[in-house]
């Protein structure tokens, strides 16, 4: 097969779909692979790496577009690819489709066979295409949560680990989910004084067996949650509610009780936020300050270090890629019924239930 990898357009985007690396795996499986000039750019990786490792170099997206079988993105097409997508192709990529209905439209419209990296689905209901974005969340909430921390920056002046003699910081990770984890490994790592707040009695004590006396557990109930905030010098926002906006745990009124320049980090902002006071900012703007308390609201957080972001996501998306190209994708989602729940619109009918119903689209 044909397969392709285009520049990313979307503004401040510097992963890329397929790292040299990648296009490597595909052309020793015997796939020829097209890749538009400067597309790895973003990540560090040059037109040599990829042709290096075999692939061939194009001067355009739109020869990608034009001529191969498969194109593979990171984010969901913008208005000019879309209007360069045509039937039969594959696009394998983050749509994003059920709040984007101009998107959904135009992918109807173009015939294209869209594969969706966010519905394919793992063991237990899991989102293993959507994971790698969480663990880089959730690391990444810490490193940003001491920089605001840092008095030049609108924080407390409190160095999370303390140092022999000065008490470390104590860090609250609202949700254990995978952001969860992530934030308090690397807390923890830090040597910064952990507690770890979520509803599900499974998901504590995995923490728990995890962390054993590392990092302490406790009940997400408003009770815990307050008193916890009054102590916290960080507090990382981690919470999912799959499907539904991000619940406010903590409203305006309870910043009240909180040490001034303490620092709020929403990682769920991208789900509405899960602090009253949150909106969501930018990598140039990270900040803002209400009531004394820092907050960083990011919404992309993994676009900031795009080339450990691009490994990850190729490192869960070549698998599928490679299932695809060697087999052709109706063998390959036959073979897979996780993949086959990342098709979401084949010869312009939406084939994924949720964003149907939520777009009014038969299904
Ligand atoms: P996840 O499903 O793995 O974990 C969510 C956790 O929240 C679960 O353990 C759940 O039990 C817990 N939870 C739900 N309601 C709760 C409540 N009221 N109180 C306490 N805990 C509660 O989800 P995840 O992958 O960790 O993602 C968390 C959030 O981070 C999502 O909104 C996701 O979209 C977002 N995210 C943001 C960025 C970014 O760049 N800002 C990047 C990746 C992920």
């Amino acid at each position: 097969m044909r397969v392709g990898t285009v520049k990313e357009i979307k503004n401040h985007e510097y992963r890329v779909g397929l790292t040299p690396e990648s296009a490597r795996e595909l052309v020793s499986h015997g796939h020829e692979v097209w890749v538009e000039t400067g597309a790895g750019l973003g990540i560090g990786a040059s037109d040599d790496d990829y042709s290096g490792a075999g692939a061939k170099i194009v001067a355009t997206a739109a020869q990608v577009f034009a001529e191969c079988e498969m194109v593979v993105k990171v984010k969901e097409p913008q208005a000019g690819e879309r209007a360069m997508l045509r039937e039969g192709q594959i696009l394998y990529t983050y749509l994003h489709l059920a709040p984007d209905p101009e998107q959904t439209a135009d992918l109807v419209k173009s015939g294209v066979t869209a594969i969706a990296y966010e519905t394919v689905t793992g063991p237990g209901g899991t989102l293993p295409l959507l994971k790698p974005m969480s663990q880089v969340a959730g690391r990444m909430s810490i490193q940003a949560g001491a920089t605001a921390l840092e008095k030049a920056h609108g924080g407390r002046g409190v160095l999370l680990g303390g140092v022999p003699g000065v008490l470390p910081a104590r860090v609250m990770v609202i949700g254990g989910g995978v952001v969860g984890f992530n934030a308090a490994q690397m807390a923890v790592g830090l040597g910064a004084d952990v507690t770890i707040l979520d509803r599900s009695p499974e998901v504590l004590e995995r923490l728990g067996i995890h962390f054993e006396s590392r990092a302490k557990t406790r009940f997400a109930n408003s009770s815990n949650i307050r008193q916890m905030l009054c102590e916290a010098e960080l507090v990382i926002g981690a919470v999912l509610v799959p499907g539904a906006a991000a619940p406010k745990l903590i409203t305006r009124e309870m910043l009240s009780c909180m040490k001034p320049g303490a620092v709020l980090v929403d990682v769920a902002i991208d789900q509405g936020g899960c602090f009253e006071t949150s909106r969501p900012t930018t990598h140039e703007d990270p900040t803002f300050t209400v009531d004394g308390i820092v907050h960083y609201c990011v919404a992309n957080m993994p676009g900031a270090v795009a080339r450990t972001s691009t490994y990850a996501l190729n490192n869960v998306t070549l698998p599928h890629a490679l299932e695809i190209a060697n087999n052709g994708w109706q063998a390959a989602l036959k073979a897979d019924p996780h993949l086959a729940n990342g098709l979401n619109v084949h010869a312009g009918k939406i084939t994924y239930e949720a964003v149907a119903r939520e777009l009014g689209y038969d299904y």
